[in-house]
């Protein structure tokens, strides 16, 4: 065999078992056909996040005025930010290679293509391995209608030409609602767009009635109930006929309707390895296909789709085949945040998900106006929830929106992890101020059952 590993993505997964299993002595290589460290660091996670500062920037010069900061705002330019994103971004592509070259694992441009349980072909050259990992990630879906070829999705959306003054969101996921925060932030008027009654399906009744409520008050026309028809080009950019027979103009429209494996000519056909019925790769708690030597990691599986999930199963993946040490990844309490502004942050179960799993619950739940807020004057509320099991006292659900809840929900999922119950919260002494403290601080139940 040329290689004990063959790893077909350097996404997060990948990228990660093939250093660990490299690090384990295995001879190991990648093929990569776009670009060094995968969805999160080229067109996710890192350049996302470097926008939502961006964004955040309009409001702090706002509220700078209430602390006695007496300016105008400054212009915001686009093409630096874009320019500057793309900078920093090919650098981090330069430290994923590095890593990789220094484990000595060999790196291949190209698109990679199965050809039998042992064999993955790439750039018409054959390579046999012992075991071959498949971290090939998502790729965004965009709903067929009339049109939708003049929409973005959200790898092209960080690269838009100029930056468009009105621009509509279609979705109510994790990417439209952090997008919708980031033009708005950024000062467009943006109009966002969700089939359902609520958007955020999924995440605790209460933070997506909140969210809906802070992310309006900030300026984002939400729109829920209805949905695209049509996009057409005009004279003045993009006209969109929606689902209660009005339009609306725009001069650029994101899809961000959901993420599907990324599966496409990947010679699947020439091995036994079965899709479940949403179209991911299945595989057991040890990430092992139905051919036993393929195996796959990360958003090709399903599940979270999240880059500390998928490092996790790739760490998990490697330790097991390579270092023979069983560590199953944990998938309860794992902790995520939506970088909209401000900040939700969730771990354990929402309140349906607590009702059902342990019967009796307790609910604390607490709204207030962040300090910084009283003489800044931003009219936003934070919102914290706490749901605990009745018969343990073990805190299960823990919900906040309000700045950094991104922040603040790390160090409570280890708590949760940890089986705190309500009564350490209770004991644990506050930091003050802080808004963090009243998460030990709500003593009275909102409602119990
Ligand atoms: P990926 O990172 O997608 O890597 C797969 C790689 O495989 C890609 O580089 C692809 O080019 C390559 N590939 C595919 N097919 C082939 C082939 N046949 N041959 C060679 N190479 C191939 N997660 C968070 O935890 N926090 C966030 O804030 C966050 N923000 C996000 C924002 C956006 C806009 C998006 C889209 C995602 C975000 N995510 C976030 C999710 C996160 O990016 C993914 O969960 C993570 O990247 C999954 O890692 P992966 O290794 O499974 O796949
Ligand atoms: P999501 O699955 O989170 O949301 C997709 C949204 O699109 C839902 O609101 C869905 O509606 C809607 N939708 C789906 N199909 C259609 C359609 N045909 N027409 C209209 N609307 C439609 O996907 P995203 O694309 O937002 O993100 C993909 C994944 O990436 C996330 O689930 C998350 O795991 C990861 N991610 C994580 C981030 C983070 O950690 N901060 C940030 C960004 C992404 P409905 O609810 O009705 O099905």
């Amino acid at each position: 065999m040329d290689y004990d590993l063959f790893v077909i993505g350097a996404g997060s997964g990948g990228v990660r078992a093939a250093r660990m299993a490299a690090g384990f002595g295995a001879k190991v290589a990648v093929a990569e056909d776009r670009y060094m460290g995968g969805t999160c660091v080229n067109v996710g996670c890192v350049p996302k996040k470097l926008y939502v500062y961006a964004s955040e920037y309009s409001h702090a010069f706002e509220d700078a005025r209430g602390f006695g900061w007496d300016s105008t705002t400054p212009d915001f330019n686009w093409a630096t930010l874009r320019d500057n994103k793309k900078d920093e971004i090919s650098r981090l592509n330069g430290i994923y290679r590095n890593m990789l070259d220094g484990v000595n694992v060999d790196t291949m441009n190209g698109r990679a293509r199965i050809v039998d349980a042992h064999t993955v072909e790439v750039n018409d050259k054959q390579y046999s391995a012992e075991k071959i990992l498949i971290a090939t990630g998502g790729w965004p879906f965009v709903p067929d209608i009339p049109g939708s070829e003049l929409a973005v999705n959200s790898n092209q959306v960080f690269d838009l030409e100029s930056f468009p003054k009105r621009m509509v969101i279609v979705g109510g996921g994790y990417i439209a609602v952090e997008f919708a925060g980031i033009f708005n932030g950024l000062g467009a008027d943006v109009t966002q767009f969700y089939r359902g009654p609520l958007f955020l399906r999924g995440f605790d009744p209460d933070i997506r009635a909140h969210a809906a409520q802070e992310i309006s008050k900030s300026g984002v026309n939400l729109r829920f109930e209805t949905d695209v028809e049509s996009i057409t080009e005009t004279d003045d950019g993009l006209e969109l006929q929606l689902s209660d027979g009005t339009s609306i103009g725009a001069d650029a429209v994101l899809y961000a309707t959901g993420r599907r494996p990324h599966l496409t000519d990947l010679g699947l056909e020439n091995v036994n390895v079965e899709l479940t019925g949403m179209g991911f790769i299945a595989v057991d708690e040890h990430f092992s296909t139905s051919e036993p030597s393929i195996f796959a990691v990360g958003d090709v599986i399903g599940g979270m789709e999240l880059t500390p999930v998928a490092l996790a199963e790739g760490m998990s993946f490697a330790r097991r085949q390579f270092d023979k040490m069983n560590r199953d990844v944990e998938y309860d309490f794992i902790p995520t945040a939506v970088f909209c502004q401000p900040n939700i942050g969730t771990v354990g179960y929402t309140e349906d998900e607590a009702h059902a799993k342990f019967g009796h619950i307790r609910l604390f739940k607490s709204t207030f106006r962040a300090m910084k807020h009283t003489i800044g004057g931003r009219d936003e509320k934070t919102f914290m929830k706490l749901i605990v099991d009745k018969s343990t006292d073990r805190v299960v659900g823990v919900h906040m929106m309000g700045p950094d809840a991104g922040e603040i929900m790390q160090g409570i999922a280890i708590a949760m992890k940890a089986g705190a119950t309500k009564a350490m919260f209770d004991n644990t002494i506050g930091i003050h101020p802080t808004a963090a403290e009243e998460f030990v601080s709500m003593r009275e139940p909102w409602t119990e059952d």
